[in-house]
């Protein structure tokens, strides 16, 4: 790697011979790069690489340091030069036990901590004061009690002056958290010898070299240059290792920024910066000196411009913010943008043309882009909208708390109903019947649940469809075919049942993810690669974050449990392995928090959702027990005030926003939205110039991408009223395209213009063709709308069609088994509930509708006076190659011993009088009836005396409706209905079917593919 060109105060760094030394600079002025040069420029003068300890803030940053050192260095180093402070302080402490013959000590992990804490709180309740007892046994107290634990350990708060603390400043809490401190500590030595809580460490290293004189003159003869890269994000106890082993005038470098420290919430303290050359001084005793670093590196003019105007409401001097860029102006990129759009929608749109842009016509890489945002919860938002809009996002798993991350979750979700940590409801089966584990979408469980519907009621049984998925999933008995479904996630379930009787946590998550069967699919989906082999990578690597998770867990705490482990996950707020090194930089763009983001550098930047209600978030980040106080009262002496608190806070949300627009070396974009309900944050403020317009809320650039252009050039390509020489334009572009195969630029694959792939007509003459007589009116009324129905274009609609089937069956079951108005009411309700049309305004409002119904049919029912012949019936007529087949819903003898066909309708509208007497299903089954179709109930030589609708589902009324159809006889050709099925023979024969418009439009289910309506129009024109 080629040694970088240094600034003449980058050099005077380089060149630093011994003692402390403070280097200060703004973002982008070669802090880390100098503090690199620095070490080689030591070690090529003749340092031992093994006498250097470099330390870094986070273990992301060590291994970035780790590589450069490593290329600038060359070679091979006996240890880690770069490192954490507590990855230092385990070493040193597991160095000196292996001497000492002790045993080697290791970290206790988050659960271990948390089962003790747990533990412990649920004895004696009253040492606590009262006003905390009914708190002691939730999960969020254990939390802030092992949080305040851990930040009084990091400052050196022992439970001694911690009860002093709460004693003098009357927090009985404190005096309680001190005394519960002081068991704690004794537990997990006895519990735990040689483990130390990570908080510990530092401490724990501090300790150890201030009580063994000859371990802390080994370190420090071993560590001739101690150099820290980020003090800025230093806390009090590693200032105290700092003086231990680089104290006393030795050599010390140290470098930060103020402004740019965002981890006050992990115990940082930026103020131990300006304190650095007093608290480590030269050996005669004078302040340390330093070195500011005033030329940027990575920010153009521009950029630079809008670093300062953010720094400027900082607050304080700041000798740092004063830079100049070595950066020529331009540098290639547009500078900074901001823009208000009017939808969350909108801004992603925004961000996504943003970076394809730069990607296509500035050519930077999709790995030099980063999307940035404040919260973690707008990531995956984020991330699915750039990825809709063809902008390539990497996924970092390890980014999102392993329980959150979708197939993690659903396997911790079988696990918790396996335990009993979770009950197994009905909502949380149908969830696991839908995730990925259970095999099952929506349709297809609706399905189910119709299936075991019908088979508990053939059976007799009475429960309900929840009851029954349920018993059919955890049960072990029978289920019919169409239900057999859900006999995946039973095995499933069955798998991890056994394994947990007999194998730890690692086994019990093996049965169930062998039993699940999803591997294979997954593997192919990863090796396949594209978007969905990239979700199934990502997915594979939770899963195996998992199995990770649960083998350390086995090997730390082999007498918990399954129940344990669950607890210790699903209490992860933030990702396991947040920080570490980066791992493949995949040609993507980088979607990140902006705590992530620290340290890094990207050519193109988007700061999104910077919105008032998010950012500055200023909500007290103070808890019951007092930490922020706490941590006030060590580092100022004092509690601040509510409103010295918000200022703090504010003051923090600047400095992350400092930090996030001075991430892009060549151009930034910072995004926000304004839709009524959410604002642009005050922030935004500071980055617009005084004499310039605010942004006003704007429609997002058009994005650059292949489908949008596609789509554009066949818009305009049919476009009447381009000019044609617009429209040749277009076609020569898409033509360019389709001969690249981009899908949708050639014509063969747009809707409407393929040749017709099967000329033949749907059923040819000589064919068997079956038709209901309701089939016959459909045809005659719209033949379009009857082959597409026909042809499966029916969609929706199933839960007003069994409602209809309910009303018909009601009826049936009224006049077959001569039911009481009571009992039809009672079999009304059971077969309501079995409908499952769930529990919202709008179920309330169809319930009403069909009790109308209901009533209406009992009352018609109580009024009927003709004799009942049978209902249901069947009805079958064949004329040549049509079979006519249908079910009549009543037959009634009238005075004059003719039969009379009843047809009831759950519909709202009626048809005229005229169209009554020409109804085309009450005609065929009339003239069915007289061919002898229900021969088998009625006998032979039947003459059809007239046809009755009979309205249920009238809009108001509490009658129903009656609408009659003279006898065939009547007519002047009684053999009209025959000529009707003939019609439609004769029209099913045809290869075209017309779409014939009407007042039955509205509520037609293939309006999006018929060419008669606007929104069809598409599929031909
Ligand atoms: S919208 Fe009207 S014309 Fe078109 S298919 Fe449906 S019923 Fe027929």
């Amino acid at each position: 790697m080629p040694a970088p060109v240094l600034d003449p105060q980058q050099q005077r760094v380089v060149e630093h011979r011994s003692g402390p030394l403070l280097v200060l600079g703004g973002p982008g002025t070669g802090k880390t790069t100098v503090l690199v040069e620095l070490v080689a420029a030591r070690v090529r003068a003749g340092l031992d690489p093994g006498h250097v300890l470099l330390l870094a803030s986070s273990p992301r940053s060590a291994a970035a340091l780790r590589d450069r050192l490593a290329q600038r260095i060359g070679g091979v180093l006996r240890e880690p030069p770069a490192r954490t402070p507590h990855s230092y302080a385990f070493g040193l402490l597991r160095r000196q036990a292996v001497r000492a013959g002790l045993p080697t000590p290791r970290l206790l992990s988050g659960a271990e901590q948390q089962l003790v804490i747990t533990d412990l709180l649920a004895g004696d309740p009253t040492r606590w004061p009262v006003e905390v007892r009914p708190a002691l046994r939730t999960r969020a107290f254990a939390n802030q009690l092992r949080d305040l634990l851990l930040r009084a350990v990091e400052r050196g708060v022992d439970p001694a002056d911690l009860a002093e603390l709460g004693r003098r400043y009357d927090r009985p809490l404190w005096v309680a958290a001190a005394a519960f401190a002081h068991e704690y500590a004794g537990v997990t030595a006895l519990a735990h010898p040689g483990a130390y809580d990570p908080a510990e460490l530092v401490r724990a290293a501090v300790d150890l070299l201030r009580e063994q004189a000859a371990v802390l003159a080994a370190e420090q003869s071993l560590r001739r240059l101690v150099v820290v890269d980020e003090y800025s994000e230093a806390d009090p106890a590693l200032v105290d290792l700092l003086r231990l082993l680089a104290g006393g005038g030795r050599d010390l470098v140290v470098s930060g920024d103020p402004d740019t420290s965002v981890f006050g919430f992990r115990g940082a303290e930026p103020a131990l910066l300006a304190r650095f050359p007093t608290d480590f001084p030269r050996a005669d005793g004078s302040a340390a000196p330093g070195v500011l670093l005033t030329v940027n590196h990575r920010l153009g003019p521009q950029l630079l411009d809008v670093a300062a105007r953010v720094s400027a409401r900082l607050g304080g001097a700041g000798p740092q913010r004063r830079m100049s860029s070595a950066v020529p102006a331009g540098n290639g990129g547009p500078g900074t943008a901001v823009r208000v759009l009017a939808s969350s929608t909108d801004e992603v749109t925004q961000v996504a043309a943003h970076l394809r842009r730069r990607h296509l016509l500035a050519g930077v890489p999709w790995s030099q882009m980063a999307v940035l945002v404040r919260a973690a919860g707008d990531l995956a938002p984020m991330r699915r909208g750039l990825a809709r809009h063809g902008v390539p996002v990497a996924q970092r798993a390890e980014e999102v708390a392993l329980a959150q991350q979708a197939p993690v979750r659903a396997l911790l979700d079988l696990l918790a109903v396996l335990v009993g940590r979770d009950a197994p409801t009905p909502e949380r089966v149908d969830d696991l019947l839908c995730g990925p584990y259970g095999g099952l979408d929506p349709v297809r469980l609706a399905a189910v649940r119709r299936s075991l519907l019908e088979e508990e009621r053939r059976a007799g049984g009475t429960r309900r469809a929840d009851e029954l998925v349920v018993a059919a999933v955890l049960g072990d008995g029978a289920v019919p075919p169409r239900a057999r479904a859900v006999l995946g996630l039973r095995a499933v379930l069955a798998a991890g049942s056994s394994a947990a009787g007999v194998g730890s946590v690692e086994d019990v998550l093996w049965a169930l993810w062998e039993a699940a069967g999803v591997a294979p699919g997954w593997r192919e989906a990863a090796l396949a690669g594209g978007e969905d082999g990239t979700a199934a990578d990502r997915d594979l690597d939770a899963v195996l974050a998992l199995f990770d998770a649960a083998g350390q867990f086995t090997d730390r705490l082999p007498g918990a449990g399954p129940a344990a482990f669950l607890d210790h996950v699903r209490a992860q707020q933030v990702p396991a392995a947040a920080g570490s090194a980066p791992g493949r930089d995949p040609q993507a763009v980088t979607v990140l928090t902006v705590h992530a983001a620290k340290d890094r550098e990207w050519d193109t930047v988007a700061v999104c959702r910077v919105l008032e209600e998010s950012w500055p978030d200023l909500r007290r980040r103070d808890t019951l027990l007092g930490i922020v106080d706490l941590l006030e009262l060590r580092s100022t002496g004092r509690v601040a005030g509510p409103a010295e608190q918000v200022s703090a806070l504010l003051a923090a949300e600047r400095r992350l926003f400092y930090v996030a627009v001075t991430r892009a070396r060549r151009d930034l974009l910072v995004t926000a939205v304004d839709d009524g309900e959410v604002r642009p944050s005050r922030l935004l403020e500071d980055l617009c110039p005084a004499d310039r317009p605010e942004p006003s809320v704007g429609l997002p650039d058009r994005v650059l991408s292949l489908p949008r252009l596609v789509g554009e050039l066949r818009a305009a390509v049919c476009d009447p009223a381009a000019s044609e020489a617009d429209r040749a334009e277009a076609a020569r572009l898409l033509a360019v395209l389709a001969r690249e195969r981009v899908p949708g630029a050639h014509p063969d694959q747009w809707y409407g213009l393929p040749a017709v792939s099967d000329p033949r007509p749907l059923s040819e003459r000589g064919q068997p063709l079956t038709l209901s007589p309701s089939q016959v009116e459909k045809y005659l009324r719209c033949p379009l709308r009857w082959m597409l129905q026909r042809a499966g274009g029916d969609t929706g609609g199933a839960v007003r069609a069994a409602i209809g089937s309910l009303v018909h069956d009601l009826a049936f079951e009224a006049a077959a088994q001569s039911l009481s108005a009571e009992e039809v009411w009672a079999s009304y309700e059971r077969r309501w509930a079995d409908l499952d049309t769930g529990q919202g305004w709008l179920a309330r409002r169809e319930r009403r509708r069909v009790d109308a119904m209901v009533q209406r049919l009992l009352g018609w029912l109580a009024d009927e006076t003709r004799d009942l012949v049978g209902a249901e019936v069947d009805m079958r007529v064949q004329v040549g190659d049509v079979v006519v087949a249908g079910r009549v819903d009543r037959l009634e003898r009238g005075p004059d011993g003719s039969l009379v066909v009843v047809d009831f309708k759950t519909g709202a509208s009626t048809p005229t009088r005229a169209e009554v007497a020409e109804h085309p299903q009450l005609g065929v089954y009339q003239w069915a009836l007289g061919a002898g179709g229900a021969e088998p109930v009625v006998g032979p030589d039947v003459v059809p005396g007239g046809g009755r609708l009979v309205h249920l589902g009238l809009r108001r009324g509490e009658r129903a409706k009656e609408q009659d159809q003279p006898a065939l006889g009547q007519a002047d050709d009684p053999q009209w209905p025959r000529a009707l099925v003939e019609q439609v023979r004769a029209g099913a024969s045809r290869p075209a079917f017309a779409a014939l418009v009407g007042s039955w439009c509205g509520g037609c289910p293939v309006r999006t593919s018929c060419p008669a309506q606007p929104e069809g129009g598409r599929v031909t024109s």
